[in-house]
């Protein structure tokens, strides 16, 4: 053991001690498993910090970050712990975890002003839970994985999905937020920075916060978030497509995108259809259908929608080599039919439209219980790049090559990729490919995955070869999408946000990252910094 890992050092011992008198033996975690857990996620593990901390309040946060940085040791914050970019990973051990999930409060719903002020440790299904009733949701209202992902966490990495296609990444719909620097100050973004301003609206000056929409935490610790609201639509309706080339899909998807129109798009290749669709058994099909059904009495034509899927739903993705899916909201059906011409205007030129299952079964489980594997126990991890569309062929074209480069090793170490698409309000093609490969998996895995699900998965042995192979894959991807221009969200401590960067606009964020962090103890190496 480390002497920063250590617990009986004596200046160790003694934050430790300081950090249960702030926060209370419940809320301060040192067994050595669990720190362990904390300090893995999806895809990757660092070294086990000192200790986890999970505070409940923005005050008891406050005090425990600046007890940290007078003592030199570093804070790495975690929201659900959802990533796979290494956002959260200790990049050492003298360092602490912050588990933003006691701060989960819903502080204010203001249905007047439309706006939701949430403690960061709120996770997205909660939040769209609380928000049910008073028929009201975020414009960014979460990611798939909102089961689980925390408001906190997504505002820090930048996400996607719901609402996303049409307003943009989840960064869009924050107004103001309390941040907690370096030294345990908190500051107030937004018109919130005011006396007797409520936290209603965010462009006022210079966009604070926007400094802090996408900085991985590296800049400081959101106690709050303050989003905002929109109303429900009363009609939701999806398309979708298959296309026989990527061509058409990217063509299709990037029309759709252009009309300004769909609330959540999504692509998928023939490979990610099959992991989707495939070995879910009798059962779970009907419980499927039945939840789409239920879900169908308010937002889908209900019985015809059911006996659609069931006739033929599965029927056209197994034998589509792409498939493309649209979700449109609208205030009744004369702004839906005319909102669906429109869509059958822009995409009809590049597929074939099918039946709607997956836009159905989506709306029905916005936030499905996920599981962190392949459907057999493969290790599994995804990247993304945000391109425009002008240049999405270019990134085909180079990625096709990078497959070609590498088949016959893939094939050795036991790998696959499929890919995913999506699109980001009228200007923006996230492509995202994905990784998986046979390889034994980490006590993270079994964490998150059900215990019957987990009998049934095969123990594959741990596979170094493969898993440096992916490793190297995925530099060469990132290395694509940086040559054709495009950007990422998620940065953590991987995507190349820093590479040639204009060196004025390099200097402010340097400067920035010492005013607010000046000993570099804020999630150290996060956004490259
Ligand atoms: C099955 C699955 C499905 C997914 N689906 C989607 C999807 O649809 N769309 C999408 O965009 N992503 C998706 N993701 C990726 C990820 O879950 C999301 O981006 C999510 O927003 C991460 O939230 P989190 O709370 O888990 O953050 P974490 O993983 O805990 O943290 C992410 C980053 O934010 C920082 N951070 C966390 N909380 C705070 C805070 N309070 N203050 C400052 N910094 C903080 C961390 O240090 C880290 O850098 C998916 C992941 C999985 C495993």
């Amino acid at each position: 053991m480390s002497e920063a890992q250590d617990l009986s050092n004596t200046s160790h011992s003694s934050l430790i001690d300081t950090l249960t008198t702030i926060l209370g033996a419940d809320n301060i975690i040192t067994d050595e498993g669990e720190r362990a857990y904390y300090s893995q996620d999806v895809y990757n593990q660092g070294p086990p910090v000192l200790a986890v901390i999970q505070p409940d309040s923005k005050e008891k946060l406050a005090q425990a970050v600046a007890a940290c940085t007078s003592a030199d040791v570093a804070l790495f914050p975690r929201g659900g712990g959802f990533s796979y970019t290494d956002g959260y990973i200790p990049t050492t051990s003298n360092g602490v975890t912050v588990d933003t999930r006691k701060m989960n409060r819903i502080v204010e719903i203001n249905t007047e002003d439309m706006y939701v002020t949430v403690e960061s440790g709120c996770t997205w299904a909660a939040l769209d839970e609380a928000l049910a009733d008073k028929n009201v949701r975020p414009i960014f209202w979460g990611p798939f994985s909102g089961l689980n992902a925390t408001v906190g966490g997504s505002m820090s990495q930048g996400s996607l999905t719901y609402g996303s296609s049409k307003w943009g990444p989840s960064g869009v719909a924050a107004e103001c937020m309390e941040v907690v620097l370096a030294d345990g100050s908190i500051v107030t973004t937004g018109s919130a920075g005011q006396p007797n301003h409520s936290p209603f609206f965010r462009h006022y000056g210079p966009d604070l916060t926007g400094l802090f929409c996408n900085d991985a935490g590296a800049l400081g610790i959101k106690a709050s978030v303050t989003l905002r609201l929109q109303r429900r639509s009363p009609v939701v309706m999806g398309l979708s497509y298959a296309f026989e080339e990527f061509d058409g899909l990217h063509k299709g998807m990037a029309a759709a995108a252009r009309e300004g129109l769909p609330t959540e798009a999504f692509g998928f290749d023939s490979v990610v259809m099959k992991v989707f669709t495939g070995g879910q058994g009798l059962a779970q099909d009907l419980k499927t259908l039945w939840a789409v059904g239920m879900a169908g009495r308010n937002i889908f034509a209900g019985a015809w929608q059911m006996l659609k899927i069931a006739l033929a739903g599965k029927r056209f993705i197994d034998k589509a080599e792409y498939t493309a899916h649209f979700i449109c909201e609208a205030r009744d059906m004369r702004e839906m039919k005319s909102h669906l011409n429109a869509l059958r205007k822009a995409v009809g030129p590049h597929g074939n439209e099918i039946v709607n299952t997956v836009p159905a079964v989506v709306r029905a489980y916005p936030f499905p219980p996920f599981s962190l594997l392949g459907t057999s126990g493969e290790r599994w991890v995804p990247l993304h790049g945000i391109l425009p569309f002008s240049r999405v062929a270019e990134f085909q074209e180079k990625l096709s090559a990078l497959h070609s480069r590498y088949q016959e090793q893939m094939d050795t170490h036991k790998i696959i990729t499929a890919s995913m698409f999506t699109t980001l309000a009228t200007n923006g093609f996230l492509y995202e490919p994905v990784f998986y490969w046979e390889d034994s998996r980490e006590p993270f895995h079994d964490r998150h995955t059900d215990p019957e699900m987990l009998k049934k998965l095969t123990d594959f042995p741990t596979n170094m070869d493969g898993r440096a192979l992916v490793e190297e894959m995925k530099k060469g991807i990132i290395d694509c999408f940086y040559s054709c221009g495009g950007t990422h969200m998620q940065i953590g401590k991987v995507y190349p946000y820093t590479r040639e960067r204009d060196a004025g606009a390099m200097a402010m964020v340097k400067m920035l990252k010492t005013h607010v962090d000046p000993k570099g103890l804020m999630n150290p190496g996060a956004l490259g910094l």
